[in-house]
């Protein structure tokens, strides 16, 4: 088998209504650009990538000379070819690796007629559990979708979404109001669904003192863990030793470089591992055989997905023994998807893996056509900044609060 194109298209899937985070807010929509590689024997894998809010249709495109003619079945291979350690200072492509690397694995396994968990180790589970993923928000579209601001309406959301998917985690995404606000928040979560488990994530913007003080401040409750409080290894290491919650990093253990740091000298218990950070699946998976050596926990990152990427993160949850945390997904705020079938369903809070060959998902040409067709109108947006905000940037240690007292505004 041997690769013969590339083809990528970005697509715009809007949001039920636009989510707030340390950095700024994702405006509504999700823009991800969808990977398709084809061979020479006709078979053409999925791929996926978002970030930032950009299209990346013209940096796939341009790796086409250095995919033609390869072997998808030579992922090591591929790896140098495309994201060499060196040459990875200059162009960075880590994260088009992986969505690379995705539709290779989706390649060999429709050649192979095996689904990619049973290339990745075979699975562990037939489902992956996954936690409500909460945000803070802006009103949707007409004011269809209430704000979520203050702890009632957190609560109300909540358990809206407990109602619709069975959650029984609840991770907070915080970072955007007063920690003394987000605390209360926490704190109104851990009331309304006693025996439901707990996780905080401001995305690393709190000061020391901060996240000293609310790591404290929720030492009494079910807390899976406390992510990413402050900024660093050495941040997280101070949080450590002085808060009896167990940490957890998405940001600053996202190679094997910094595995290693954490190994040797720790400071997060649980690394969040993500297919796209981490430039595929199958490091991720390389990632999580050190961390079962090191008795480090592990949960699986979400970058914000569509069904393919979807995808790659449960075949990742089916074949890790380790996987003790529920997964994130940011999937359950999309209105839609680009899959065949529309959106994979949650049932008592875990979505099946995909049985089929391959990742075991398929494009939908009509879904694609329509938000590609929608990306074409509304365009890209900027992921570090909030439009309800004008000329304001977060600082990390951030000072700069959104006010909790003032109702949020439609945006987007
Ligand atoms: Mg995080």
């Amino acid at each position: 088998m041997k690769i013969t194109d590339i083809r990528a298209t970005t697509v715009a899937v809007p949001l039920e209504a636009p989510l707030l985070h340390s950095n700024g807010a994702h405006w509504g929509r999700f823009v991800r650009t969808i990977v398709e590689v084809e061979a020479d024997n006709g078979l053409v894998g999925l791929g996926e990538m978002g970030g930032g809010g950009q299209s990346a249709e013209v940096a796939f495109e341009a790796l086409a000379p250095y995919l033609e003619g390869h072997d998808p079945f030579e992922l090591e291979a591929l790896r140098f070819k495309i994201a060499n350690p060196t040459a990875s200072l200059y162009n960075n492509r880590t994260q088009m690796l992986a969505a690379i690397e995705f539709a290779c694995v989706d390649l060999i396994g429709k050649h192979l007629n095996v689904p990619a968990y049973d290339l990745l180790g075979g699975r562990i589970r037939d489902s992956v559990p996954f936690a409500s993923y909460l945000f803070f928000r802006n009103p949707g579209p007409g004011g269809a979708v209430p704000e979520v601001r203050t702890p009632e309406q957190l609560v109300e959301h909540a358990r809206a979404l407990k109602k619709e998917h069975g959650f029984s985690v609840h991770k907070l995404k915080g970072g955007v109001f007063p920690p003394s606000h987000e605390l209360e928040c926490y704190r109104a979560l851990a009331e309304a669904f006693p025996g439901d488990r707990l996780r905080y994530d401001p995305n690393a913007v709190l000061s020391l003192d901060e996240g000293l003080r609310f790591g404290k401040a929720i030492e009494d409750l079910d807390n899976d863990y406390l992510e990413d409080p402050v900024l660093g290894l050495e941040g997280l290491r101070a949080v450590r030793e002085r808060v009896n919650v167990p940490l957890a990093t998405n940001t600053v253990v996202v190679n094997f470089e910094q595995l290693a740091a954490n190994v040797l000298r720790r400071s997060a218990d649980v690394v969040l591992l993500d297919t796209t950070f981490w430039g595929g699946i199958r490091p991720c998976i390389k990632a999580a055989g050190v961390c079962e050596t090191f008795q480090l926990g592990l949960a699986v990152h979400s970058s914000g997905e569509l069904g393919i990427q979807l995808a790659t993160m449960l075949h990742l949850g089916a074949v890790l023994p380790n996987l003790t945390y529920a997964a994130d997904a940011h999937y359950h705020h999309l209105s839609d998807d680009v899959i065949e079938g529309g959106k994979l369903p949650y049932e008592n809070g875990r979505i099946a893996v995909p049985q089929g060959p391959g990742l075991g998902v398929s494009l939908d040409r009509d879904k694609v056509a329509e938000y590609a067709e929608h990306y074409r109108e509304v365009g890209d947006y900027p992921y570090d900044r909030d439009p309800s905000r004008p000329g304001w940037y977060p600082i990390v240690p951030n000072e700069r609060w959104a006010d909790p007292d003032s109702p949020l505004i439609p945006i987007g």
